[in-house]
C-alpha cells in the first residue's frame, strides 16, 4: 500500500514538475526536531537542516505557535501599511545585530538584490555614479539575474547571458587582488564570511580587516552576505562577531525564518538612502513572516542556540578528526555548525547516498566535499548517532571500491 503511494507520487514528480534538481527517489512527509520521515515511514536524521534553514529543527513549536496566533489575527495588511509584527521584529532585529535599519523580503536573493540596489544608490548619491561591486570567486549570492551575476560560480559564467553588468570577481583572502580591482567606478565590496555553497571556506581576519580599510579609504560599502552564516549558525549570533569587524550592510535569510520564507537587509542609519519607490515588494514586512521572525529570534536568544552551535561544532570537529585516523577524511573545516570535510575525489555523492539509505541526511556539496549544517538544536547524542552512521557508511564505501 504505502509503497504504491510513494511510486505514484514519484511518477507525478516526473510528469508534473520541471526538472531543476536531482533528487533521490523518496518523498518527505513529516518532520519533528532533528528528524524527517518519508512517505514509506523511513526516518532520517537531518544533518542538512533543510539546507541550513531549519535552525530550530523541524516543525518547531515556537514557529507553529506564532503562525497560528498571527494567522488568526492578521495574515496580510498590504505593503502600503505598517503592521504591528513588522515594527516589533524590526526593533528586535536591529537591537541585536548592531545595525540600525531593516528592509524585509522573502528570499535571500531578494535581500541581496536590495543590498546591490542600496550600494548603487550610494554610488549614485555619494560616489559620482560609481556602480561596480567587487565580489569573490566561488561565492554564492542567489539566483536572480543580478545576484547570479554577483555570484562567483565558475559553472554560471555563461548561463543566462547577458549577465547584469558591474560585478568583478576576485579570489578569497587575496587583498592585493581586491585592491587592484578597485576603480573610481567601485561602490561596494560584498562577501560571505564563510562561503557556504562554495565549499565552506572562511575569510581570514587580516583579509577582512583589509577589506574594511579599503572601503573606509574610498567611502565604499562593505556588505556581508550572512544569509547562511547569520542567526547563530557559526557559533555567534552573526559571523562578523568572530572577527570584530562590522559591515555597512548585512543580509540575512535561511535560518531567520527557520523554514518560513523570510529574509532581511540591514544597514546603518548613515546609508538610509532609499526613497519611497526605490525598493519594495508585495510581501515586504508581511505580518505572518514578521511574527515568525520575531518568535524564531526570541527562541534562538532564549535558548542560547548560538552557544550550542559553537559547542556542538567543536564536538563534531574533534570527533571527525578522530574518525580521520581510520577513514579518508581530510580538510575538516568551518565554524560552529557550518562544517565541511573532504573525501576522495568522486566519492562524495556515493557517501551521501549510502548515508541516505542508512537514515542520515548529509549534503555532498561537490564531488569531494561533504557539508554538515544540522539544526542548531543538535545534541551530543544526535551527533554520536550521525557519527555512527557515517562510520558505517565509510566502511561500505571502502568495501565498494
Ligand atoms: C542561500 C544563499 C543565498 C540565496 O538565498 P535564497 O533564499 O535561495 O534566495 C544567498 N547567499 C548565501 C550566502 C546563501 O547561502
Amino acid at each position: 500500500m504505502e509503497k504504491t503511494k510513494t511510486a505514484a507520487l514519484l511518477e507525478t514528480a516526473g510528469k508534473s514538475l520541471l526538472f531543476t534538481a536531482k533528487r533521490p527517489n523518496i518523498v518527505m512527509e513529516r518532520g519533528e526536531g532533528m528528524y524527517m520521515w518519508d512517505t514509506d515511514g523511513n526516518r532520517y536524521l537531518d544533518f542538512v537542516g533543510g539546507w541550513a534553514v531549519a535552525s530550530l529543527g523541524h516543525s518547531p513549536a515556537a514557529l507553529q505557535k506564532a503562525l497560528t496566533k498571527q494567522s488568526a489575527t492578521l495574515v496580510h495588511a498590504s505593503p502600503g501599511y505598517y503592521n504591528r509584527p513588522m515594527l516589533e521584529f524590526a526593533e528586535l532585529l536591529t537591537s541585536v545585530s548592531g545595525m540600525d535599519k531593516a528592509f524585509f523580503a522573502s528570499s535571500g536573493a531578494e535581500a541581496n538584490e536590495s543590498a546591490i540596489k542600496l550600494a548603487r544608490k550610494h554610488g549614485a548619491v555619494n560616489l559620482n555614479g560609481a556602480y561596480e561591486i567587487i565580489t569573490l570567486t566561488n561565492s554564492f549570492h542567489g539566483r536572480s539575474l543580478a545576484t547570479m551575476s554577483a555570484t562567483g560560480k565558475e559553472q554560471w559564467k555563461e548561463l543566462f547571458a547577458p549577465k547584469v553588468d558591474g560585478f568583478k570577481h576576485v579570489p578569497i583572502n587575496d587583498l592585493d587582488a581586491c585592491f587592484a580591482a578597485v576603480t573610481n567606478q567601485t561602490c561596494a565590496i560584498m562577501v560571505e564570511l564563510v562561503q557556504g555553497e562554495g565549499g565552506v571556506h572562511a575569510v581570514d581576519e587580516a583579509y577582512l580587516y583589509g577589506l574594511r580599510k579599503i572601503c573606509d579609504m574610498y567611502g565604499m560599502l562593505l556588505i556581508f552576505d550572512e544569509i547562511q552564516t547569520g542567526l547563530g549558525r557559526t557559533g555567534k549570533l552573526f559571523a562578523y562577531e568572530h572577527y570584530g569587524i562590522q559591515p555597512d550592510v548585512m543580509t540575512l535569510g535561511k535560518g531567520i525564518g527557520a523554514g518560513f520564507p523570510l529574509s532581511a537587509m540591514l544597514t546603518k542609519s548613515k546609508y538610509d538612502l532609499f526613497e519611497p519607490g526605490d525598493q519594495g515588494g508585495t510581501y515586504t514586512g508581511a505580518p505572518l513572516a514578521m511574527a515568525v521572525g520575531y518568535a524564531v529570534l526570541a527562541e534562538l536568544l532564549e535558548r542560547n542556540l548560538a552557544d550550542n552551535a559553537y559547542a556542538q561544532g567543536r564536538y563534531l570537529v574533534n570527533a571527525l578528526q578522530k574518525l580521520s585516523a581510520e577513514f579518508p577524511i581530510t580538510a575538516i573545516r568551518g565554524k560552529g555548525l557550518l562544517l565541511a570535510f573532504d573525501v576522495p575525489e568522486g566519492t562524495a555523492a556515493e557517501l551521501a547516498a549510502i548515508c541516505l539509505r542508512e537514515g542520515l541526511l548529509i549534503n555532498s556539496l561537490n564531488s569531494s566535499t561533504i557539508r554538515l549544517v544540522p539544526p542548531l538544536i543538535v545534541s551530543q547524542r544526535d551527533s554520536d548517532e550521525m557519527l555512527g552512521i557515517l562510520r558505517g557508511a565509510f566502511g561500505q564505501l571502502q568495501a565498494a571500491i
